[in-house]
């Protein structure tokens, strides 16, 4: 089998960039290991613009959500699945303090409003108001099975975990058992440390964990935000997350996280709710927390896309345009992107 692009891995990034490529003309062939808690089964695929305690907003934010909203709703058009869902982001404000800095950084913002009334009085502890933020998700569990189909029927999908012993990089690209490819694009999230031709880049991975919750009598369309985050999923049951912790023995979850998303469930919710799941995932974030691509200095035949931290999904459709332009057409990548600025370092 001959290919422009071997791809490994379909997570957002995986999936972003075989669909672009496959797009632009090229022939692509993809190989998964299914990990039913990789960082993309796990997220809830919020796009919020604005992030951190600061609401400070995201980094190219204006720039890369258009780019998002026209890529989802094509996938919508191709899979005949729902993949994009705009939804206001309820922000359950914690202080005074934090009050005050929500309204000075985000007032005059297209995607804020300060809301007249108040449909969660009922449901939710928020002694200190609440603000509208306008976000979206990407309902990954209906676009991440339905490209992986896609894939399958254009028989451009392997299910198994690469063997990287048996990749031979030659003078027209690589070969791995059967397949030549003119390029191998890992698109591996937080597996990547162990890929020894990208293991120098710095990544700083990130465990996050969920719950996954009833709520009996609380329906909405809203994400709910304070120190925890309510997705809805189904009727009653909301994705509930997450946490963080750079420093973890290994991907299980665990008793102390559950505590601390209980906790915040109990400080904002004035219902009971039920647990049903909880869950761990790891986020591949590079140190810079900004997205990693570009193909290896020395072996050009071997690229990588990753370091999508922790928003996966607004940043993969644009940082997949760009990659692919670079990848089809030699445009340059943003520095701030582009793997050169590990390299360079080193030999700095
Ligand atoms: C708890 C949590 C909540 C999150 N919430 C959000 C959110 O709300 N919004 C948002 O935008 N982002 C969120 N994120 C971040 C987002 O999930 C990541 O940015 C994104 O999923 C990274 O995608 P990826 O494709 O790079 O990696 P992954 O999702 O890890 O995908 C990598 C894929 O490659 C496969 N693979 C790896 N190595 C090999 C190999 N050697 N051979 C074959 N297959 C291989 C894996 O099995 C997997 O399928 C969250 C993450 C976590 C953990």
């Amino acid at each position: 089998m001959n290919v422009d692009f071997l791809i490994i891995g379909q997570g957002i990034a995986g999936t972003l960039l075989s669909h672009t490529l496959l797009e632009a003309g090229a022939s692509v062939l993809v190989i998964d290991e299914y990990r039913p808690n990789s960082a993309s089964r796990i997220a809830a695929g919020v796009i919020n613009p604005v992030s951190g305690r600061r609401f400070t907003i995201s980094w190219l934010y204006d720039d890369i959500y258009p780019v998002a909203v026209k890529t989802y709703q094509h996938f919508e058009q191709l899979l005949g699945v729902p993949v994009f869902k705009d939804r206001n982001i309820w922000n359950v404000l914690p202080s005074e303090q934090l009050r005050d800095a929500f309204m000075e950084r985000t007032s005059g913002l297209a995607y804020m409003q300060v809301p007249e009334t108040d449909p969660y009085e009922q449901f939710l502890h928020q002694p200190f108001g609440a603000a509208v933020i306008k976000g979206a998700t990407v309902l990954l569990h209906n676009l991440l099975p339905a490209w992986r189909e896609y894939l399958k029927e254009h028989k451009s999908l392997r299910e198994e975990r690469i063997d990287l012993a048996a990749l031979k990089i030659n003078a027209d690209g690589i070969q791995y058992k059967d397949i030549s490819a003119g390029r191998i694009i890992f698109c591996e999230g937080a597996q990547t440390i162990s890929n020894p031709w990208f293991n120098q880049i710095p990544f700083l991975l990130n465990k996050g964990e969920v719950l996954r919750v009833r709520i009996p009598g609380f329906n909405t369309e809203d994400i709910i935000k304070r120190s925890i985050t309510l997705v809805p999923q189904s009727p009653e049951t909301y994705w509930v997350g997450s946490t963080f912790a750079w420093d973890y023995p290994d991907e299980m979850p665990t008793p102390e996280k559950r505590e601390y998303l209980e906790a915040g469930l109990q400080q904002l919710l004035k219902v009971p709710y039920e647990i049903l799941e909880q869950q761990a995932g790891v986020r591949p974030s590079g140190t810079d927390r900004r997205p990693i691509m570009g193909l290896h200095p020395e072996y050009p035949a071997l690229g990588i896309f990753n370091g999508l931290g922790t928003k996966g999904t607004s940043l993969a459709p644009a940082m997949a345009a760009q990659f692919a332009a670079y990848l089809l057409r030699n445009e340059p990548l943003q520095p701030e992107t582009d793997i050169k600025r590990f390299f360079n370092r080193r030999k700095g």
